[in-house]
C-alpha cells in the first residue's frame, strides 16, 4: 500500500510518500517548504501569508514527493492529510488539496491529527512498540501522552500557558538573539553558567505533570532589567549566563515532571519525544537519564521527523486506513482537536 500524506498546519508546506510491504514502512519521499523567511519580519507566524503560501507550494510539494519516491500519481492508493489542530488557512488548504486528489484519483482520504502524527513517529522510526510515554515539546505544544495504539491516547497533562518553544523564542526577543530562539539560546548557553541567575522552576511543588513557562520568561526579563540597571548595558556572558540559567530551569521541569509521568505509568516500553525543541542537547541528555533511570529506552526521532513534517502525517493515515477509518468530502478542517481517547475516539474522525 502506497500513501501520500499532506501537512499544511503552520508554516511548513509537506508533502510525503510511504509504502507498507508485510511489516516494514518505507519513507520513499518526505518533503518540506519552510516559510520561516516569509514571516521573519514580522516576529512570528502570520496566518494569513501562511494561508497563501500553503496553497501556492501544496501542488510542488506533492509533484517533489513523486518524483523522489519515483511514484506515479496513479500508483497512490490513499491520502492522508492533517484536519488540525492548527491554524485554520492553512489547515483548509491541505484538506481542500487532499480532497480534490482523492475524488479526482477516485482513492481514499483519510483525515489525521496533527498530533497523532507527532505521537506515532516513534513507532515509524525505531518501531516502538504500545503503550509507550510521549513528551510533545514543540514551538505550539507541550503535552505527556500515553500512547496505548494507533489510535489511542491518554493526556497526563500539559502547560498549562506557553509552550517551552515558545518560551525559547521570547527569549531570545529579549535578548536580542535572533530566531528560532531556540538554537541561538542553546548556542549562547554553550558559553554560559547555568547557576548565574536564580530563576524559578514553576509547578514543581504541584503534584501531577502540568507544566507552566510564562512566568519563567518574566523572570528572564526581570533578571535582564537588574543586570542592564546595575551596570547600564548586557555583556556577551551576562547573555550567555541567563541563557545557560534558563535552559537548565527548563531542562529540571521538564526532566522532573518526565520523572514523575513516567512513575505514574505501568508496564510502558520506552520514553520518547517529539517537536522542535527535542532538539536541544542538554534536555535530550537530561531526559535520556531519566528514561534510563527508570530502565526504560529512550527515542528521540531524528530532527526532521521531529519537528513539522508529512510522513509522520501519511504513517499516521496508513494505521488509521489500516484500521478501517476512511474519511469523505464531509472531512472539516479543526483549529482545535484535543487528542484524547475521549475526546477524539477515531485519530481522523475530523467531525
Ligand atoms: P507545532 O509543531 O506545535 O505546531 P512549531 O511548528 O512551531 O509548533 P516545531 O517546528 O516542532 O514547532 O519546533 C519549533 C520550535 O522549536 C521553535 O520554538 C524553536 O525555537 C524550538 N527549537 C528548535 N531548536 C531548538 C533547540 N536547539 N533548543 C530549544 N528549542 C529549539
Ligand atoms: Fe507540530
Amino acid at each position: 500500500l502506497t500513501i501520500l500524506g499532506l501537512e499544511s498546519s503552520c508554516d511548513d508546506t509537506g508533502a510525503a510518500i510511504l509504502r507498507r510491504s508485510g511489516g516494514a514502512v518505507a519513507i520513499l519521499s518526505n518533503v518540506v517548504a519552510s516559510q520561516t523567511d516569509l514571516h521573519a519580519a514580522f516576529g512570528g507566524v502570520v496566518p494569513e501569508i501562511a494561508a497563501r503560501a500553503h496553497v501556492e507550494k501544496l501542488d510542488l510539494m506533492v509533484e517533489q514527493a513523486l518524483a523522489e519516491a519515483g511514484v506515479a500519481l496513479a500508483g497512490i492508493d490513499a491520502i492522508a492529510v492533517t484536519a488540525g489542530p492548527g491554524l485554520i488557512g492553512g489547515v483548509l488548504s491541505g484538506v481542500m488539496a487532499a480532497k480534490g486528489l482523492a475524488m479526482g484519483l477516485g482513492k481514499p482520504l483519510i483525515g489525521v491529527n496533527h498530533l497523532a502524527g507527532h505521537a506515532l513517529t516513534p513507532v515509524l522510526t525505531d518501531g516502538l512498540g504500545f503503550p509507550f510515554l510521549m513528551l510533545l515539546v514543540s514551538g505550539g505544544h507541550c503535552q505527556f501522552l500515553r500512547v496505548d495504539g494507533p489510535q489511542a491516547f491518554q493526556r497526563l497533562g500539559g502547560t498549562i500557558d506557553d509552550a517551552p518553544g515558545e518560551a525559547f523564542d521570547k527569549v531570545a526577543r529579549l535578548l536580542g538573539l535572533p530566531q528560532p530562539g531556540g538554537p541561538a539560546v542553546e548556542r549562547a548557553a554553550a558559553l554560559g553558567d547555568p547557576r548565574r541567575f536564580d530563576l524559578p522552576r514553576p509547578l514543581l511543588d504541584r503534584s501531577g505533570c502540568d507544566l507552566s513557562f510564562s512566568g519563567l520568561k518574566t523572570a528572564v526579563l526581570r533578571a535582564r532589567d537588574g543586570v542592564i540597571a546595575d551596570k547600564g548595558g548586557m555583556t556577551e556572558q551576562d547573555r550567555a549566563d541567563l541563557c545557560a540559567s534558563f535552559q537548565a530551569a527548563i531542562s529540571d521541569v521538564l526532566a522532573e515532571k518526565s520523572r514523575r509521568a513516567l512513575a505514574g505509568q505501568a508496564r510502558l516500553t520506552g520514553f520518547a519525544v517529539a517537536g522542535g525543541v527535542a532538539a536541544n542537547a542538554s534536555l535530550r541528555a537530561r531526559l535520556e537519564r531519566v528514561a534510563a533511570a527508570a530502565g526504560l529506552p529512550f527515542v528521540a526521532p531524528p530532527l526532521a521527523l521531529c519537528t513539522d513534517n508529512a510522513a509522520m502525517i501519511a504513517f499516521a493515515g496508513l494505521l488509521a486506513f489500516e484500521a478501517g477509518q476512511r474519511d469523505d468530502m464531509t472531512l472539516s478542517a479543526r483549529p482545535r482537536w484535543p487528542l484524547d481517547t475521549e475526546a477524539a475516539p477515531m485519530i481522523g474522525s475530523g467531525k
